[in-house]
């Protein structure tokens, strides 16, 4: 299936109310970290989440794998995951680190065994796969181009979510990680920047090449799902967002 969906990011202040008129053949995606499991239950019927695709985005603010001292990472996943089998969200987005700090090498070896033990508990579950996204700006990007990639061919259950905008500030060659990663991307956190700032803007609003990008995406990863992760609430209402989605459609299918 060849998925747009629509982070919840989107408005100002996770504000949902207009999302409500999204049409249906859209996905959706909900930080699940911002409310507990029974906001989210009364929340969500809300949004026809039985009849479109849904995916969680996982905690990031509460959690950090990067962080020695977090000592609450596999409760709040197993919390979390369990939620999204409920919901049958297709994948739960998985941030490697935020602010990290120490050995990168050791570092990395903290966050590969924490991974190990989602894994674990994720294929236990059974419910929405681990979609590991690319995060982490210049200094705080603790797995390079090469290490991220790297990293796929560690956990066979695990799958790539490729954020396009924090790979353009870091300068990545994303067409060369997407056809080498190709089927093992699940999906994809679409958004523009100016490649200094992440600055979460709506495709073709900055330095972003997409026509060369969607050539990739389109040849090696069709059927991705297409997350629009826009931020600082660049749209007012759900018809300037239509009219948006209209004018990127012709991308979905360029080649
Ligand atoms: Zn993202």
């Amino acid at each position: 299936m060849n998925t747009i969906a629509i982070s919840d990011l989107l408005f100002p202040a996770f504000e949902k109310n207009a999302l409500r008129n999204l049409p249906q053949n859209f996905g959706m995606e909900f930080f699940v970290e911002f409310g507990p499991v029974e906001y989210w239950r009364s929340l969500l019927p809300q949004f026809n989440i039985q009849s479109r695709p849904i995916s969680l985005h996982g905690p990031c603010v509460t959690v950090n794998l990067a962080n020695p001292d977090d000592t609450q990472y596999l409760s709040r996943y197993e919390k979390d995951i369990t939620f999204g089998k409920e919901i049958n969200a297709e994948f739960i987005v998985v941030h490697t680190n935020e602010q990290w700090s120490g050995n990168r090498k050791d570092i990395q070896n903290l966050v590969i065994e924490r991974l190990q033990e989602l894994d674990k508990l994720a294929q236990n579950i059974a419910g929405p796969r681990l979609a590991v996204e690319n995060v982490g700006l210049l200094t705080n990007n603790l797995f390079n181009e090469s290490e991220y990639i790297e990293l796929f061919t560690k956990f066979p259950n695990i799958v790539s979510l490729i954020d396009v905008g924090h790979a353009n500030v870091n300068q990545w060659n994303l067409p060369y990680v997407i056809q080498t990663l190709n089927k093992k991307i699940i999906a994809y956190h679409l958004h523009d920047n100016n490649e200094k700032k992440d600055e979460h803007q709506p495709i073709g609003t900055s330095s972003i090449n997409w026509t060369e990008l969607f050539k990739a995406i389109n040849t090696y990863s069709p059927n991705a799902t297409k997350v629009l992760e826009y931020a600082n609430g660049t749209f007012k209402s759900m018809d300037q967002l239509l009219e948006h989605l209209n004018s990127i459609e012709s991308l979905m299918t360029t080649k």
